[in-house]
């Protein structure tokens, strides 16, 4: 007989706890080998005052348990509370979040009844690395970083879980028309990638077109891995227009620990009520039943709520008008039904799988291989400054001076369009300018021209606030030209 296998429980806030409930009473009805552990995370711990929202009792189960299953929580408006979603992907290493969209029709309405994709995000990257400055009185940036093991280790992955579920397609999305550096990389790695494997189908999307086509014709789409943004959004417009964002789960999957919830929010409308629809909650808990390797009890659970769906048992927010169940009555109707198989959708079958943790895992030889050689050279320096005296032509020929005798002066931007020099009149700026100096014998230099240049160019009264060093990696330049340089 299995042994139970601990997992760790968060019931969450709003509707958290009775769709937690209602989704924890079908699991232990339908043979679920589960020794659950309960930790508070969420409202009630913010407002005790710990700003991260978890205590480190519960960070202690979760890495011991490794498999947690959570319920939404409220985070307080205000107050420099960080988001406990990301804290917990990021801090744990749950790389991709996976997202299945399917269409129930006919017995809940969409216009897109044949739908049928899984969106595959990268979870801990590009603008979510939380990285974000306030500059100049006018500028605050966010840094997007994308990173080549990051990018490897998500597109891995989707083409891992194509191969591993059956599906036929993988697509990526990016916006690598304009981002040539960081959604080129993606781009890149996805390409190379891709070759591993020859029997799946690949294309690539700009994610507005993609975008568009994801809400016009989404049953063209099987698998379909991007970028965290990108994903966010993607991933929401996918679940709505399947008919509805209470039906979906999500996993977050990491090398050691996984994550599995609703996608949907604690929705503090309706708590309390007794009216909300667990759908999304046992959706996430059919995935974790997989993840470790329980796929009967997954299959059974998932057959019997297709079934319900089917007998036209549905929560308010599916049932539109019609008659409706509250959330206990509807987890009693999957109970009843376990065992049972639906007759209009097709009944769903999973694989055991040697141990699901490692399925989910890339091959650590794979991501481990050595490092290629990579030879960087110095080609010169941007360095920004807040000005707010000096117009474009006053400010370049001060520092055409302090360029010499190591540097030249070759572009000056604002907010990356060309203003120095023969900058139009026109353009628009504001108190933050990226001055580009390039070295003038790049093969004999190192970072003590640029420590003297910003000696100079301090000394002379103007104000830097951040220097980005230009690099060539194996000949190739490794940063973007500026608009009109
Ligand atoms: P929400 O998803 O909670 O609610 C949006 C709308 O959908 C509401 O009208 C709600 O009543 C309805 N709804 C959501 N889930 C439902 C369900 N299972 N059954 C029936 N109706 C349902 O989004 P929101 O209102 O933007 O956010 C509320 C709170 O949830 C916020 O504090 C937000 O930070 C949090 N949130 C948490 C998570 C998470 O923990 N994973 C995700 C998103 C939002």
């Amino acid at each position: 007989m299995t042994q139970k296998r601990a997992i760790t429980i968060a019931k969450g806030d709003g509707i958290g706890p009775e769709i937690m409930d209602a989704t924890l009473k079908i699991l232990e009805h339908a043979g679920a080998m589960i020794e659950p552990e309960f930790i508070d995370i969420g409202e009630k711990v913010y407002l005790s005052g710990n700003t991260s929202g978890i205590s480190e009792d519960a960070w202690e189960s979760l890495r011991r348990t490794k498999v947690f299953l959570k319920a939404p929580i409220t985070t307080p408006q205000g107050g420099g509370y960080k988001s406990l979603n990301v804290t917990i992907r990021k801090t744990l290493g749950l790389y991709a979040n996976v997202r299945p969209n399917v269409s129930y029709a006919p017995f809940v309405e969409t216009k897109h009844p044949s739908m049928d994709l899984v969106i595959i995000r990268e979870n801990e990257e590009d603008l979510y690395a939380g990285i974000e400055h306030q500059q100049t009185p006018e500028v605050v940036q966010c840094l997007k970083l994308i990173t080549r093991p990051g990018t490897e280790k998500i597109v891995r992955y989707a083409f891992e879980y194509a191969r591993k579920n059956n599906r036929k397609k993988v697509t990526c999305f990016t916006k690598d028309n304009i981002m040539k550096l960081t959604d080129g990389l993606f781009h890149k790695v996805f390409k190379e990638v891709a070759e591993e494997y020859p029997e799946i189908e690949t294309e690539h999307w700009i994610i507005d077109i993609g975008m568009a086509k994801i809400a016009d014709t989404p049953e063209v789409f099987d698998v379909v891995v991007m970028p965290n943004l990108y994903g966010d959004i993607a991933s929401d417009v996918a679940a709505q227009i399947t008919g509805s964002v209470g039906l979906a789960g999500s996993a977050n999957i990491g090398d050691q620990v996984a994550m599995f919830e609703a996608i949907h929010g604690s929705a503090p409308d309706i708590a309390g009520k007794g009216i909300a629809n667990p759908s999304g909650l046992i959706n996430g808990a059919i995935m974790m039943l997989v993840h470790i390797n329980q796929p009967e009890v997954a299959a059974r659970i998932h057959n019997a709520w297709l079934k319900t769906l089917e007998d036209g048992i549905h929560t308010g927010d599916i049932a539109k008008g019609g008659h409706s169940v509250g959330t206990i009555e509807f987890a009693e109707a999957v109970i009843e039904r376990l065992g049972k198989k639906p007759t209009t959708y097709t009944p769903v079958e999973y694989n055991q799988i040697e141990s699901a943790d490692e399925a989910a895992r890339i091959n650590p030889e794979v991501m481990n291989r050595p490092k290629p050689d990579v030879v960087r050279q110095l080609d010169g320096v941007d360095v920004f400054l807040f000005n707010n005296e000096l117009t474009p032509n006053e400010l370049g020929q001060k520092l055409e001076q302090l360029a010499g005798p190591t540097f030249k002066l070759a572009v000056i931007t604002n907010r990356g369009v060309k203003v120095y020099p023969q900058g139009f009149p026109e353009t628009f700026t504001t108190d933050h300018w990226r001055c580009r100096f390039e070295l003038k014998d790049p093969e004999n230099a190192n970072n003590n021209e640029i420590i003297e240049l910003l000696q100079r160019i301090d000394e002379a009264n103007l104000d830097f606030i951040k220097i980005e060093n230009l690099y060539k990696f194996n000949g190739e330049r490794g940063y973007s030209l500026g608009q009109g340089q």
